[in-house]
């Protein structure tokens, strides 16, 4: 009933029927009065029942085909992220449901789905901002791990010594650089360019405005 007017299971934390906590699988009576409450930020609500058991564990992520940009991001901070600009609906609902990876869209439909048990409607359209939302949904500033996974791969990456790769270098990065390291399914090699500092900024970011609140 409360996907039937347009609030997606995953975007649901507490569900109150007549003042007390109950779960999707409540049946409703006539007269029932229903609250539905998002994720809380600021109240803590662990005395009550909450939806679902939260240890989602390591967070793992598929993003839908329009959400290239924040995908990317989020492998830059190390959390593994499935994405591919051919993914269907379909695809995207069965992955989640075997490998237990959190949904994220815009789009509300996906989210209804059954094997979506663990889901995110991503409400801002650029991706520094999704990123800002998915990391406060998430607390993601606490175990980001940047640099270690292979933005186009999703791939772990691992660290190399200089001279193994002084002769994939331009010039420019080979004076001025001295820690890197590969993805040995592209091959790609990483340095600690401007890249890198503007994800430092972004995640700063994050993390300021998290202590803040
Ligand atoms: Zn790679």
């Amino acid at each position: 009933m409360i996907e039937a007017l347009g609030v997606p299971h995953t975007e649901v934390e507490l569900i109150l029927v007549n003042g007390v906590s109950s779960d999707f699988s409540r049946q409703i009576e006539d007269g029932d009065r229903v609250e539905v409450y998002p994720r809380f930020e600021a109240v803590d609500v662990t005395p009550l029942l909450r939806v679902r058991d939260t240890p989602l564990g390591e967070m793992r992520f598929v993003a839908d085909a329009h959400l290239g940009g924040l995908a990317h991001m989020l492998r830059m901070l190390g959390f593994d992220t499935l994405y591919d600009n051919h993914f269907q609906d379909d695809e995207i609902a069965a992955i989640a449901g075997e490998e237990g990876r959190i949904v994220l869209t815009r789009d509300r439909e996906l989210l209804k789905r059954r094997a979506v048990t663990c889901g995110c409607y991503v409400h801002a359209l650029k991706s520094e901002a999704q990123l800002r939302e998915v990391a406060e949904r998430f607390d993601l500033a606490r175990s980001a791990r940047p640099f270690t996974l292979c933005l186009h791969c999703n791939a772990p990456l691992r660290p190399v010594d200089k001279a193994s790769v002084l002769d994939r270098l331009p010039l420019r990065v080979r004076e001025n650089y001295e820690r890197f390291s590969t993805c040995d399914v592209c091959g790609r090699v990483y340095w600690e360019g401007s890249h890198w500092r503007n994800m430092r900024r972004v995640l700063e970011g994050v993390e300021c405005h998290g202590a803040a609140k």
